[in-house]
């Protein structure tokens, strides 16, 4: 069985007088036990937010460098995360590879990289409308996926949960359907069972993203290849806890 896992992303939003508001309710709760929920916040609130979440309540960071130190201006490492008491990164988001330019290439290296540190990560893939609509859904994620696996050693998959995120629908309303998601999510898992193995393949979550809210939560942890959710706008407010709670 694999366990319900929600990530709460939360972007370039918040103050500390905001992400207060944000662990008070999440505090609050009630949140299933039943549930791994982890906030993707941002890095200078990185130890903040671990300091003040109870420990139950994972923290990621958003975006990481490929090595551990060093001449880079402007960027964290995986080391630095660690050392701040931060468990978690997303890699790849859609906002990663599309406003800031970052290639399959760097995102696999900075996966390979974080899951050697001790990191766990999201590496996060996903088609464009334009391919969806030329039919080229598989072939991009197939390809995004497959520039990951080649860096995720066997024995680091269970430190891996991949988020499906549609750019179509991110942040724009337009929620895939429980079909559509699933379609993509089943595919995404067969694909894994050919080209990594039928274990990895079994045991990994598969958390889909895009225009997640209280409303559509449940149907979509209904399908059998959804494991989850990866959530934006709606990870902000105190309804997410309905979110958190959608597989009860
Ligand atoms: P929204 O939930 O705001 O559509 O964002 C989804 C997302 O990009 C999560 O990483």
């Amino acid at each position: 069985e694999r366990k319900f896992f929600v990530g709460g992303n939360w972007k370039m939003n918040g103050n500390k007088k905001e992400i207060d508001g944000i662990i008070a309710f999440l505090t609050a709760g009630p949140l299933d036990p039943n549930t791994e929920l982890v906030c993707g916040v941002p890095s200078c609130y990185l130890e903040y937010c671990r300091q003040k979440l109870p420990a139950t309540i994972g923290v990621a960071a958003q975006n990481c460098y490929k090595v551990s130190k060093g001449a880079f201006t402007g960027e964290i490492s995986p080391a630095m995360i660690k050392d701040v008491g931060v468990e978690w990164v997303i890699l790849g988001h859609s906002e990663r590879r599309n406003v800031f330019g970052e290639s399959d290439a760097l995102i696999a290296e900075k996966v390979g990289h974080a899951l050697s540190e001790g990191l766990k990560v999201i590496p996060c893939i996903g088609e464009k409308l334009e391919e969806r609509e030329s039919g080229k859904t598989e072939e991009v994620v197939f390809s995004q996926l497959k520039a990951i696996i080649e860096k995720i050693p066997l024995d680091k998959w269970e430190n891996v949960v991949i988020a499906y995120e549609p750019v179509w629908a991110i942040g724009t309303g337009k929620t895939a359907s429980p079909q559509q998601a699933q379609e993509v999510h089943g595919k995404l898992r067969q694909w894994l069972s050919e080209n990594v193995n039928a274990e990895v393949a079994q045991k990994v979550r598969i958390i889909y993203g895009g225009s997640v809210t209280a409303e559509n939560c449940r149907e979509l942890a209904k399908e059998a290849d959804i494991d989850g959710s990866l959530v934006g706008g709606a990870s902000l407010k105190p309804d997410f806890i309905h979110i958190v709670n959608a597989s009860q």
